[in-house]
């Protein structure tokens, strides 16, 4: 489609992820970023636990009864001029392959950690999935309402478990009860937590770095300690260096406090602008996409099933990286070559779906699926023709069998692990010869919601049983011989007929190997 103003709507998105710890605050943040965009009116309505308004991320009833976020939702609001795109992760490490799906429908990503407790275990193992992607992360570091940590610990914690240089673009001027405000490195001024204890201003700009002569927080003895601070980090510190920013070498850190709305919005009018807008995409052709490329184009990166209860619909999440989709267009599916009408779409926003009408580069929409996608679909208008690169898989570190409890419901019991598979939920393989069904998982929650799921949404009751084998490789089909199948391994097949074998532990898998040095034994991601 002829869009005039593709390039200045396509530059003016920023499409992230946010991750964190449970608890550290990313719903909290989340709704005020919300609430500076107008996208909601009032607090608690992203995920009000105590009001029982669910939010968005808390489809399913599993994720109630945790309090846990297992699936990602995804947020729209505009902002300066910009329009933001938030993609909500699950904080829980067991869904990180889903985690890893949503970073690459995104082209940055924020990390949310609680002053108080630094680098958590969720946080270190979410950050090395955004890593692996490089892409830009900004840090937020919350809480600082209550006491926490000393911010110079915190940042040598942060580069020295994450491996990555931080930069701050704020400094805290006290924490908890003795919070005054930020010192803000990055715009030259200093932003006050309760501007009517001062001159009643909420931002007094620096000169020279310093605050006026005559100014009272100049008296308190907590600003030389942070001029102390700055000064070191200044001189010992990284320079701020945007190209490090952009390769994900680099992140800029901010302080504030997402409860008390206090320095989220001085990061977010800087992350809009260090922020990358979308960029060009990898296809199988030896060029990338261009995000200003005129034929509309994009892919599935996401199918969430029965969002509601009440509709049974299935919705697979499409990151849009060319064109402009109208409503009601063509496309195609690349994979079959079926041209599609995408005429029922949706757009996320806090607490209510609408209809999108239009939508470029950097957008996600959603479009409803009576059983057409698959995760790694692309979608292309006209005579487009890509495929855009594979979503990886990591390689499941757990394997049950399973079998549906009562033989009279084997349809539902099928079309229930079909499209759970399909939505990337779990992984499926059969042994080689009988066909016995085995799921495969990166984490256990995953088996806990199909079975949840199964039962739920198909009526199959199912039985697992746990297996011990914990080690899945994947060998060359013309190497294959049955006989390598023994006592001490299970041959197995994936859902593309790829042969592979399932070992126990290391053991097993070295001894295949040393028996039969020639087969490579190949893992996913
Ligand atoms: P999530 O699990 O990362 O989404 O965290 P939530 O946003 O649900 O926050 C977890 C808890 O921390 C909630 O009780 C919040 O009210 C609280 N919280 C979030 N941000 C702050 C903050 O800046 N200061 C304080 N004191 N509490 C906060």
């Amino acid at each position: 489609m002829n869009n005039p103003n593709l390039k200045q709507q396509v530059d003016s998105r920023r499409t992230f992820a946010i991750i964190s710890h449970p608890d550290a605050g990313k719903t909290t943040i989340t709704e005020q970023l919300l609430l500076f965009g107008g996208a909601i009116r009032q607090a608690g309505t992203v995920k009000g636990k105590k009001t029982g308004n669910f939010a968005k991320s808390d489809w399913m009833d599993i994720e109630k009864q945790r309090g846990i976020s297992v699936t990602s939702s995804v947020m729209q609001f505009d902002f300066a001029g910009k329009r933001v795109n938030i993609l909500d992760t699950p904080g829980h490490e067991d869904f990180s392959e889903d985690t890893y799906r949503t970073l690459m429908a995104v082209d940055s990503a924020v990390m949310v950690i609680d002053s108080a407790k630094g680098i958590e275990a969720q946080t270190k193992k979410l950050f090395q999935v955004v890593k692996r992607r490089g892409i830009p992360i900004f840090t937020f570091i919350n809480k600082l309402d209550r006491d926490g940590r000393e911010p110079l610990e915190l940042l040598e914690e942060l580069e020295e478990l994450l491996d990555i240089e931080s930069y701050p673009m704020n400094w805290p001027i006290g924490m908890g009860k003795g919070l005054e405000g930020l010192y803000d490195i990055h715009n030259e001024r200093i932003e006050f937590y309760r501007p009517e204890r001062y001159e009643g201003e909420r931002f007094i700009k620096l000169t020279d770095g310093e605050i006026a002569e005559d100014h009272p927080l100049k008296e308190k003895s907590i600003y030389e300690d942070v001029l102390g601070e700055v000064e070191l980090v200044r001189e010992a510190g990284d320079q701020f260096d945007l190209e490090k920013i952009e390769r994900g070498d680099q992140t800029p850190v901010f302080f504030g406090s997402a409860l008390t709305n206090f320095g989220v919005e001085t990061f977010l009018e800087t992350f809009v602008q260090l922020a990358p807008k979308p960029h060009a995409h990898k296809t199988d052709a030896d060029e990338p996409i261009s995000p200003y490329e005129e034929e509309f184009s994009g892919f599935v990166f996401k199918i969430q099933a029965n969002m509601n209860p009440n509709h049974r619909d299935r919705i697979a999440f499409v990151r849009v990286c060319s064109g402009t989709f109208e409503r009601g267009m063509d496309v195609t599916l690349g994979r079959t070559g079926k041209k599609m009408k995408l005429s029922n779409v949706t757009q996320f926003m806090a607490d209510t779906r609408e209809n999108v009408e239009e939508a470029v580069a950097g957008d996600i929409i959603g479009v409803y699926d009576t059983g057409n996608y698959q995760i790694g679909d692309t979608l292309y208008e006209g005579k487009l023709n890509v495929a855009y690169e594979e979503l990886p898989s990591f390689t499941p570190e757990l394997f049950m069998k399973v079998t549906a409890k009562n033989v009279m419901k084997q349809k539902s019991f099928h079309k229930g692990i079909y499209q759970l598979v399909q939505e990337g939920a779990i992984q499926l393989y059969k042994t080689y010869l009988t066909d016995e069904y085995i799921i495969g998982a990166v984490g256990q929650l995953q088996f806990e919601v199909f079975q949840h799921r199964m039962l739920n949404e198909y009526n199959a009751e199912v039985v697992m049983t746990p297996m011990g084998h914990k080690i899945a490789r994947w060998i060359d089909p013309e190497q294959l011989d049955e006989r390598m199948s023994s006592s001490r391994n299970i041959l197995a097949k994936d859902r593309f007929d790829q042969p592979l074998f399932l070992f126990e532990n290391q053991f097993a898998m070295r001894w295949f190997a040393d028996k039969y040095p020639e087969v490579e034994l190949k893992s996913l991601m």
